[in-house]
């Protein structure tokens, strides 16, 4: 964070601007107009995806390799995420087990390293699992997911909406306090909706904690497999007989929406968690069970983003060792992340 200041025609020095670094790729800049007003404004770098390849055998875990190939531990759970018939692959994997990832790197103009985005392809050979996922965001619903080869998603493991046809009112991110001015985190979404909504649980999973938090009011939060938690807030009121210890299965109604706690009208604070980060649920590529094959445009779509990766998977070149094989290319036309 920085500020600058500029002396005005009375002779007294004020506060002209502050700029703030909110990522590798945006600041924010907020100056003072000719009529004293503030104007913000976001400025990105100008910036490139580059594929970048990670693959070989693990020898301790699957996270120390995918890391030691300059992926990071998300990489590595959501990795794991997508072949849940191999719990123990969440927990490290065995040694000898063969994968092959695909991750995005974020480039300034130059071609310096600016951050690792998302994990685009995910291939593991093992005694309990095995198979390839694509990651695709098809056009009609603009959201991403991951496809088998022939463009079949598993299956729904986290609803997209916990509350039924509610609108979106407030998505995840960093946000400026109204009154302060200080940059928060919005840790999760909000759903607008009147008060005593059935609100859904997004997954199975078993009920953790239940009660009033003084921000999030009555809440009710989940443990869900994967590492996955979801939290919601604000309710006014549970469902009947829902306990904590008890288990609940996807779309069950656990509860209602209200206002308690920090809120200031009806709505549903939603939050996801991945190993105890806060994740945007929006943008989180999780199964919904969508068959692409039914829309031809849509397939043709995936298809080629499909090819495009096996290319530069072939071109990177075999798999032996991930110090060997951490090729990156510089994608065309890389989709936004
Ligand atoms: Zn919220």
């Amino acid at each position: 964070m920085s500020a600058w200041f500029e002396t005005g025609e009375d002779g007294t020095e004020h506060l002209a601007g502050v700029s703030a670094k909110l990522s590798p790729k945006a600041t924010l800049v907020a100056s003072r107009r000719a009529d004293g007003q503030f104007q913000a404004n976001l400025l990105s770098a100008r910036t490139t995806t580059v594929l970048h390849r990670v693959a070989g055998r693990i020898d301790t875990t699957l996270a120390d390799a995918i890391i030691a190939g300059g992926g990071t531990r998300q990489h590595a759970d959501q990795f794991a995420g997508l072949f849940p018939e191999d719990p123990a692959l969440a927990k490290g994997g065995r040694k000898g087990e063969r994968f092959d990832a695909v991750i995005e790197v974020v480039a300034d103009e130059r071609g310096n390293f600016l951050e690792t985005g998302d994990l685009v392809f995910a291939a593991f050979n093992g005694k309990e699992a095995s198979g390839s996922w694509y990651r695709f965001t098809p056009d009609d619903t603009g959201l991403p997911e991951f496809f088998s080869r022939s463009g079949i998603a598993g299956d729904e493991f986290l609803l997209r909406d916990p509350v039924r046809g509610a609108e979106m009112s407030s998505g995840f991110g960093n946000r400026m306090h109204p009154i302060t001015g200080e940059m928060l985190l919005h840790a999760g979404i909000d759903f607008r909706a009147p008060t005593g909504t059935p609100i859904r649980a997004a997954g199975s999973g078993l009920v953790t904690d239940m009660r009033y938090g003084e921000g999030y009011g009555w809440f009710v939060r989940i443990r869900h497999e994967r590492g996955y938690e979801t939290v919601y807030a604000h309710m006014s009121g549970f469902a009947e007989n829902l306990t904590p210890g008890r288990t609940v299965m996807r779309g069950d109604v656990i509860g209602y929406v209200g206002s308690t706690g920090s809120s200031t009208g009806a709505h549903l604070h939603y939050e996801v968690l991945s190993n105890g980060f806060y994740v945007n649920p929006q943008t989180l590529a999780l199964p919904t069970g969508r068959d692409l094959t039914g829309n031809k445009p849509v397939l043709a779509a995936f298809e080629a983003q499909r090819d495009a990766i096996d290319a530069f998977r072939n071109n990177a070149g075999g798999s032996q060792l991930f110090a060997a094989t951490t090729n990156t290319a510089r994608v065309a036309n890389a989709p936004a992340p």
